[in-house]
């Protein structure tokens, strides 16, 4: 498939050369399972709510195409986002078949839709690798989560976590990041709602800032080839997700690869139908969120924070 865009995707306003990633290795593959999710938060950087089609649910016969070719091309993590996961009728099926291959990262608000399943979930732990949860408990105060998630819920979550621990599954969380926060202090104030769930108060969070709704358009400054190589090392370009990450998004009925999780509102960003097509394509880093993975050195992947010890992203 050839692309084609315009100058845009090249230059900046100014006309100057933009930065971009060559990616390298495909080291984990993300699926954006579809925009419906049975929350509705202010806040969400997907714009996702009840019976939302934005992003289509993926199927399983979607999932499988490119779970096989992206073990033939040695990936070793497949992530998995929305919307809600559990929301999406194919999904427990979807996980299923990956977990064959590959360790697994769902991320879910761990509300009714994974709460119901949980049947057909506890048996994806006698799998051949490992399943992590990493579940949204926006803020560590029940009632500033709830004000968004709806009363009741991050009790829910937390119920739902220390479940799905026991249960021998991973879990790690998501919440807010505010600006000017102390980052140390709000983890730390978690700590009594981990023990009280039954989890290790050293598990690890995810904290993701302002990323902006779909289709808005901040005023955020332009990333040139210049910023990339004066202000950033190598080691530093290569943890941009787009270096060693797809994600799958499905529209109007068929399935592209995006260059990251964080992108999927700008059809220049569909890198083609194959992963192979994908990771040959250099990323321009045009998008506002691409000035928060050079700003914040971002990424949603949890290996990636572990080894940098960036702050990280998250995508749902
Ligand atoms: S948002 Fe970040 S990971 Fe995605 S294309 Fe832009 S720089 Fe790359």
């Amino acid at each position: 498939m050839t692309m084609i865009r315009d100058n845009n995707w090249l230059l900046s306003s100014k006309g100057e050369k933009r930065g971009y990633i060559q990616p390298q290795l495909l080291h984990e593959l993300w699926f954006h399972t579809g925009t419906s999710c049975n929350l509705r938060c202010p806040f969400c950087l997907e714009g996702s709510k009840p019976g939302d089609n934005r992003l289509e649910f993926i199927t399983l016969e979607d999932a499988r195409t490119f779970i096989d070719e992206a073990v033939e091309l040695g990936v070793e993590k497949f992530s998995f986002t929305g919307g809600e996961p559990f929301v999406n009728p194919h999904f427990i099926s979807i996980l299923d078949y990956a977990l064959n291959f590959k360790p697994c990262l769902v991320l879910t608000n761990a509300t009714e839709p994974l709460i119901n399943q949980f049947a057909r979930v506890i048996p994806l732990s006698d799998k051949p690798n490992a399943l992590n949860f990493r579940i949204s408990l926006d803020h560590p105060d029940p009632h500033k989560h709830d004000e968004s998630r709806g009363k009741g819920n991050f009790q829910k979550a937390l119920d739902t976590m220390g479940r799905l621990y026991r249960e021998g599954f991973g879990v790690s969380i998501a919440r807010l990041m505010l600006a000017g926060e102390d980052n140390v202090t709000v983890d730390k104030a978690y700590a009594p709602y981990f023990r009280t769930a039954g989890v290790p108060v050293d598990i690890t969070i995810i904290k993701f800032p302002e990323l902006h709704k779909p289709d808005s358009r901040p005023d955020v400054p332009e990333i040139t080839e210049s910023c990339m190589t004066t202000y950033l090392s190598t080691s530093q370009r290569d943890g941009f997700m787009c270096n060693y990450s797809k994600m799958i998004v499905k529209q109007k009925g068929k399935c592209g690869v995006y260059a990251c999780t964080l992108v999927d509102d700008d059809g220049s960003y569909n890198l083609g139908r194959t992963l192979t097509v994908a990771m040959s394509e250099r990323v321009m880093l045009k998008h506002h969120r691409c000035y928060s993975c050079f700003a914040y050195g971002a990424s949603c992947s949890e290996g990636n924070c572990k080894e940098s010890g960036e702050e990280g992203l998250i995508s749902a």
